[in-house]
């Protein structure tokens, strides 16, 4: 053999053992995100529900750097060559996808009108346009613990400084007890102004209600009076233990159970009606968030953990007995995405004898899991009880006991959007580029 052909046969042989395995690996992964598009499609998962990565194809290079940065997994996959949003419903801004891509090609956007983006217009100080009436957190537009804590700070710390204070008037009604509502009473207790916070639920806002165990925070957090959040990774249970510690050793007093009614203007006041009381302010800090009062079945056992309002992640639970509750179109279609997962056991309860008003393609998925035995339909049943393992069912056939480890409470709820039109709060219904303001 010449040298020249040795030395071919060696550089091709060198070559290829680099290069076949990477292609290989490549193609997996491109598999695997072909795959879980057309999973998530089924369910409508794959669509974008709030703020998501927009990917300029045009720019992308393909280098996966956005995938590998993405803290949820698998919002992101590369399809041929290009970043693609496989999963949608799972993103909630981290941001990461669009500070790794080496090109420029990601920008975070809202999800167009329709799906979700509805957005109130806000000052840098998150005024709205009715003067005095403030939003921090989710509900502005912009996800995140972190985005929470900064924008219920900077809303209480404008209050202040508008001062005089006015005897007998409170300074500022926050309503809300998430991250942002938090943030916003701990600043008005570090700034001596006379606050009330008010939170229809738990302390702790939307992280009660993670079906998944683990909070990321993707950067550190400054509180008020507390000093910065030291975790960067935390169990949902870790980080409401924070919080409780928080409000023991500050004394932020946090009204819970009390469910802000309604907000009337009082010439250059605020009367903010509660389902316990009413409060004279000068300003109010709407820190509700964008999941909105999902409704209850209002059941014993309802207050345990295992109870959700919302699927997110259908991937992590296996092997699990599963009740989904409801008969529209996000019961169904979370039913269906629960079920995709061979291992797990899943009941769909509806109080009706059948569907209406749901969409063809759910019907037909639906009928199909429930032909392959995928899905168990307990029609005409209502829920009566929810126990740690277990949960009761009256059905036409009598009470019927199933094993449990998660209910899914899908019987829809409300955004906030008539209540904040009815105070004359100007919403956007426009598609938003980079809602970054924090
Ligand atoms: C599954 C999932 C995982 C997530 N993971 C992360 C993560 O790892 N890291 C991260 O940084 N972010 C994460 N997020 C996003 C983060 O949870 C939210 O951005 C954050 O909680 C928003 O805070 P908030 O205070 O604006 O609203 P929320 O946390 O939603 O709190 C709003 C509060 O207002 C209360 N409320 C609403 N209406 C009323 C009313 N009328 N009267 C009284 N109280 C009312 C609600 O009960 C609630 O407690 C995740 C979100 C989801 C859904």
């Amino acid at each position: 053999m010449s040298d020249t052909l040795l030395t071919t046969v060696i550089a091709v042989t060198i070559i290829g053992a680099v290069l076949i395995p990477y292609i290989l690996h490549t193609s997996r992964k491109e598999k695997r995100a072909k795959d879980r598009f057309k999973e998530l499609q089924i369910t409508g998962l794959h669509a974008a529900a709030a703020v998501h990565p927009h990917i300029d194809v045009l720019n992308c290079i393909g280098c996966g750097s956005c995938v590998a940065a993405c803290p949820e997994g698998d919002v992101l996959g590369l399809i041929g060559g290009k970043a693609v949003l496989v999963h949608g419903a799972k993103c909630i801004g981290h941001g990461l996808c669009e500070e790794a891509c080496p090109v420029g090609a990601i920008t975070l956007l809202m999800a167009p009108p329709g799906r979700s983006a509805n957005l109130p217009v806000l000052t840098p100080q998150y005024e709205t346009s009715v003067p005095g009436i403030f939003i921090a957190g989710e509900l502005g537009g912009l996800g995140l613990i972190k985005n929470a804590i900064a924008q219920g700070r900077t809303a209480v710390t404008a209050i202040a400084a508008r001062g005089p204070q006015i005897p007998g008037v409170l300074d500022v009604v926050i309503v809300g007890a998430g991250p942002a509502g938090l943030a916003a009473g701990l600043t008005a207790l570090s700034l001596g102004i006379r606050y009330v916070v008010v939170e229809q639920g738990d302390v702790g806002g939307t992280i009660l209600r993670y079906p998944r165990r683990k909070v990321v925070l993707t950067s550190p957090v400054e509180l008020p009076l507390w000093g910065r959040l030291r975790f960067m990774e935390a169990s949902k249970e870790q980080l409401l233990a924070t919080w409780e510690n928080i409000i023991r050793t500050t004394g932020l007093e946090v009204k819970t159970g009390e469910q802000m009614m309604d907000i009337l203007p009082l010439e250059s006041l605020f009367r903010v009606r509660t389902t316990h009381d009413e409060y004279i302010t000068r300003s109010v800090v709407l820190a509700l968030g964008r999941r909105g009062i999902p409704r209850k079945l209002n059941v014993p056992g309802e207050e345990l953990a295992k109870v959700v309002y919302q699927l997110i992640d259908a991937e992590s639970y296996a092997d699990m007995d599963l009740l989904v509750v409801g008969g529209g179109d996000s019961a169904i279609e979370a039913a269906i995405a629960l079920a995709v997962q061979k291992t797990n056991r899943v009941t769909l309860s509806y109080r009706q004898s059948e569907f209406t008003k749901i969409k063809e393609r759910n019907t037909t998925h639906l009928r199909d899991m429930v032909r392959r035995g995928r899905l168990t339909l307990a029609m005409n049943s209502v829920v009566q009880e929810i126990r740690e393992h277990h949960v009761i069912l009256a059905t036409p056939e009598g009470r019927k006991e199933l094993k449990n480890d998660q209910v899914f409470v899908c019987i829809g709820g409300e955004l906030p959007f008539g209540l904040l039109s009815r105070v004359g709060i100007a919403i956007d219904r426009q598609l938003v580029e980079n809602p970054r303001t924090a």
